[in-house]
C-alpha cells in the first residue's frame, strides 16, 4: 500500500533495529483518513472469505478494527488486555507475551460476542514475533470460530511473526513489509 509506505517513510520514527514508533498515525495520534484506507484495504482481501466479525487486541488495534468492520458492515470486537470485574458469563482468555514490554499477559473475550462456526478477521497495528496474533487465534478457536484471515498493518519482516502464522496456515494480509530498520533507514520488500 503505497499511501501506506510514505506515512510510515515521512511520519515513522526508527526507535532501534527492531521497533519503529508510529504515534503520530497509528499508536497516539489517529490518522482516520489513513485508517479508512486500510479498512478498505482489508475488505478488498477478505471480501471472498465471508467474514462474520472483526477482531483485533485494545488499544492500537481499536481503530484499525472499527474502520475495517465498517467496510464488511460487521460487528467488531477487541479483546481487552485486563478482564475487568464487569465481563460476566463464559470469559475466553489466552496468555500472550507482549512484544514491547516483554511480559506475559492474558487476553480476555467475553463468548457473547463471538458465536460458534463464525469466520473471524483478526487485524493487528504491528506482527513481529506473532504472539499478539496467535492469541487472537487461540480465542477465536477456543470459541469454535474460525480464522478467516489476519490483516496485519505494518508487518516487520525479519522478525519470526509471518512464518510461524504461515506455518500454521493462516491466510495473512501485510501493507506494509519492512525488510530492515538497519541504520536508521526504513526499506520495504
Ligand atoms: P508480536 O506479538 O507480533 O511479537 O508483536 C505485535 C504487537 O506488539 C503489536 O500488537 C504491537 O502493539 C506491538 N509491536 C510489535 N512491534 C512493534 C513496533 O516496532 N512498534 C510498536 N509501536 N509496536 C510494536
Amino acid at each position: 500500500m503505497k499511501k501506506l509506505q510514505r506515512i510510515i517513510k515521512t511520519r515513522a520514527q526508527i526507535i532501534s533495529e527492531s521497533i519503529l514508533k508510529v504515534d503520530s498515525f497509528l499508536n497516539h495520534q489517529i490518522d482516520y483518513d489513513l485508517m479508512e484506507a486500510i479498512g478498505e484495504e482489508f475488505f478488498h482481501y477478505f471480501k471472498e472469505k465471508n467474514v462474520d466479525r472483526v477482531l483485533t487486541i485494545e488499544a492500537s488495534g481499536i481503530a484499525i478494527g472499527m474502520a475495517t468492520a465498517k467496510f464488511f458492515q460487521k460487528p467488531f470486537v477487541f479483546a481487552k488486555k485486563k478482564k475487568p470485574n464487569t465481563m460476566s458469563g463464559e470469559v475466553l482468555s489466552t496468555k500472550v507475551v507482549s512484544f514491547t514490554k516483554n511480559i506475559a499477559y492474558d487476553i480476555s473475550l467475553s463468548s457473547e460476542f463471538i458465536n460458534f462456526g463464525e469466520n473471524i478477521l483478526i487485524v493487528d497495528d504491528f506482527l513481529a514475533r506473532g504472539n499478539a496474533a496467535l492469541g487472537l487465534c487461540k480465542l477465536v478457536e477456543k470459541a469454535g470460530a474460525n480464522v478467516a484471515g489476519i490483516g496485519i498493518v505494518i508487518e516487520k519482516s525479519f522478525q519470526p511473526g509471518r512464518e510461524m502464522l504461515l506455518a500454521k496456515g493462516y491466510d495473512i494480509c501485510s501493507l506494509a513489509r519492512i525488510k530492515s530498520l538497519k541504520n536508521n533507514k526504513i526499506s520495504f520488500y
